[in-house]
């Protein structure tokens, strides 16, 4: 293996550490603790487990975790009139709802009633048009954790070659913009794209968020190319569980400059962004400094 490893883990931890201090801050010069609420619906055991690390995570860096448990039947009534609450609520900093929802709600709407200054996630139109302007916004937590990842090991990435594979509003979308923002020529690659291969082999970046397991190989990878893979695929080999990436660790990390692994890459930094757009929602609703570092 030549690839250098991109510790995600070790990054996320630095960045917790980063937020906790300003939290502090927070806390001792303003009397102001930033407030996440989380939206649970239903009993999906996935959805619980995350919603239980977010809340686990955002007290232990000192803020305040609010979690809200609907009944997998609550009506869109109910579930909105608990958003609007948490609108009004100045506590509130921070609003996500944890998807996926029971089918009788749509996810979308849902998003659409969350004030786009409390839109943790990123995934309001308006934050979506504001990034994509190029204005001051809260941004989808994954991608803004590839683009830390890539601003510490890379440094400054202008001019660079970027390619990110998978156009989801959620990680491939968001990802190209802040790929533009930090003034990459950038190139998004989906399911219809034509020779995916030569594509991803004139990248110096290469952004693996398409959701099938190992499927970037590395005989498409320039030499010494970033991979940054943001793929969590489920998997079994020789009978065991596995968790695997959208790229094929084993032959990438053999052309690479540099990848993340799977587990301990992009995943660790996708809850520590949603920490860090919390305490942005809160210095900005407040009128004060952000953090420096933890925005795009
Ligand atoms: P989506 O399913 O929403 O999007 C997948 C994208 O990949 C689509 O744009 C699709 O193209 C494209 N795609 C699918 N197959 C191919 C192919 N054969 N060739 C080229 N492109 C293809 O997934 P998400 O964006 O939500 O997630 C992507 C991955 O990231 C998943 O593995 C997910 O688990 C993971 N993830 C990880 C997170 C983390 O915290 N680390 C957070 C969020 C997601 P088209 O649009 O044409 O269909």
């Amino acid at each position: 293996m030549s690839a250098q490893i991109i510790d995600g883990k070790a990054f996320a931890a630095k960045v917790r550490g980063q937020i906790a201090e300003h939290v502090a801050k927070l806390k001792a010069d303003h009397s102001i603790t930033p407030g996440l609420a989380v939206v649970l619906v239903g009993e999906d055991p996935a959805s619980e487990v995350y919603v239980r690390n977010k809340g686990k995570q955002t007290l232990e860096v000192g803020m305040n975790s609010f979690e809200h448990k609907l009944p997998a039947d609550v009506s869109k009534e109910d579930l909105y009139a608990l958003i609007a609450k948490l609108n009004a609520d100045p506590a509130v900093h921070g609003i996500l709802c944890q998807f996926p929802v029971p089918d009788h709600l749509n996810e979308q709407e849902i998003v659409a009633q969350i004030d786009p200054a409390k839109d943790v996630d990123g995934l309001h139109v308006v934050s979506a048009g504001l990034l994509a302007s190029g204005q001051r916004s809260l941004v989808s937590c994954t991608p803004l954790g590839c683009l830390m990842l890539l601003r510490d090991h890379l440094g400054d990435l202008s001019g660079m070659n970027a390619v990110v594979v998978g156009r989801s509003n959620l990680v491939g979308k968001p990802m190209a913009q802040l790929l533009l923002g930090d003034s990459c020529t950038v190139t998004i690659a989906h399911s219809r794209t034509k020779d995916l291969a030569d594509v991803v082999g004139r990248a110096d970046i290469v952004v693996a968020a398409v959701g099938r397991p190992e499927m970037v190989p590395g005989d498409w990878i320039k030499k010494g190319a970033t991979v940054i893979d943001v793929g969590i695929n489920r998997i079994e080999r020789d009978g065991k569980k596995k968790l695997v990436g959208d790229a094929d660790f084993a032959s990438c990390s053999q052309v690479a400059g540099a990848i993340t692994p799977v587990p301990g890459g992009v995943g660790p930094m996708t809850i520590a962004c949603l920490l860090a757009n919390t305490v942005t929602a809160c210095c900005r609703a407040n009128g004060l400094e952000e953090p420096e570092g933890l925005t795009a």
